[in-house]
């Protein structure tokens, strides 16, 4: 049997080796650079094929969103291409996984990771169906800040997603929603002549790149920078922010994950406009038609964000541009709105939301 071996040394890894065990290993998951965040892991284990390999959290009782462990179960894959939940217990502070394949190879991650590799090619793709490719300026770290946009519309539609860098759901509902709107789909053709679409799929892409859960490279939540960027420490939403000032903003929509929250569910703005709030509500109720796993019962009260809130891109971009602002937030665990005996949450979900989700732009404009 070949040796136990774990890694996270390759893009998005998280998971410091505290121990090797007979059947897998120990780890601890390392805060975001600068910041106080954590709950992102991402590891690779080489070695005991066949058996049941167990992958112990030691620290996640001390992550940020430690009472979101409880029911939630981890993600696994054999070649990093197809992923599954595993049995996943949290006791005694740590988190427990356990799985058994014939791979020597396995990897566990929170979510399922989407590469930037990925992020080019479904660019690149756009880009042949006649979307037009854009960096808007350079990250903290000198990374690309990519925007795709497409339709001849007056109205100005922008979506952002990847804030969070740990909220992979976020690139897989782009996914979901950009291959829609390239594709022969009716709606999407009707749209792209009303509307003009801006997509930012990676807004942190340093903290993708580096397996951070929240935090940018220079140690900020990018979603409290929008009322004031800092165009040295968040050099992202300044360079997002310069690109709407520029074509405009009619409505925006912000893709998180949530940590504890088991739900999917939109997040608006106490203090908006009836106007706009009536965008939202319309945004709601498409939506609730078009997918089964959404819903609008459970998300955030009005307190949410505290002091930070008129930084959240949802609040600061509507009340800037008199837009429809929304936060449109999915879960990591499993959404409850899913029958138990249908295929679990997870990026194919996240993907089809995206997909349903053009309907409830179109209907944002009633
Ligand atoms: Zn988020």
């Amino acid at each position: 049997m070949q040796a136990l071996h774990l890694s996270s040394d390759f893009e998005g890894g998280n998971g410091k080796l505290i121990a090797l065990t007979p059947n897998g290993a120990e780890i601890e998951i390392a805060k975001d650079k600068d910041a106080p965040w954590s709950q992102w892991f991402y590891v690779k284990l080489t070695g005991g094929a066949g058996q049941e390999r167990v992958l112990t959290i030691r620290n996640a009782h001390a992550t940020t969103y430690s009472e979101g462990w409880p029911g939630y179960r981890a993600f696994v894959s054999e070649d990093g291409e197809a992923w599954l939940r595993a049995t996943t217990r949290y006791e005694d502070g740590a988190l427990v996984i356990r799985y058994t394949a014939q791979s020597e190879t396995l990897w566990f991650a929170y979510f399922v990771p989407y590469t930037v590799a990925r992020l080019e090619a479904l660019l690149e793709d756009a880009r042949g169906a006649g979307a037009s490719l854009r960096v808007l300026g350079k990250s903290h770290e000198d990374r690309p800040i990519h925007c795709v946009s497409l339709g001849q519309g007056e109205t100005p539609v922008w979506i952002v997603a990847r804030q969070h860098p740990g909220e992979t759901m976020a690139s897989w509902w782009v996914e979901g929603f950009l291959r829609r709107l390239v594709s022969a789909d009716p709606l999407a053709q009707k749209l792209l002549r009303e509307m003009s679409f801006h997509i930012v799929p990676l807004a942190n892409i340093d903290g993708a790149v580096r397996g951070h859960l929240r935090g940018s490279a220079s140690g900020l939540d990018l979603n409290r920078q929008w009322a004031q960027p800092d165009p040295v420490l968040a050099p992202e939403i300044a360079a997002i922010l310069r690109a709407m000032e520029e074509m405009g903003c009619a409505a925006l929509v912000d893709v998180h994950g949530d940590e504890t929250i088991p739900h999917i569910f939109t997040d608006g703005d106490p203090e908006a406009s009836p106007e706009r709030s009536a965008g939202l509500a319309r945004f709601n109720a498409a939506l609730l038609k078009e997918n089964p796993a959404f819903q609008v019962a459970v998300g955030y009260d009005a307190s949410y964000a505290g002091s930070g809130a008129p930084g959240m891109c949802a609040r600061a971009i509507g009340r800037r541009f008199d837009a429809v602002g929304l936060t449109l937030e999915m879960p990591f665990k499993d959404a409850e709105e899913i029958p138990a005996a249908a295929p679990c949450w997870s990026h194919e979900g996240a993907m089809r939301l995206g997909h349903d989700s053009l309907a409830a732009i179109a209907a944002i404009f009633g």
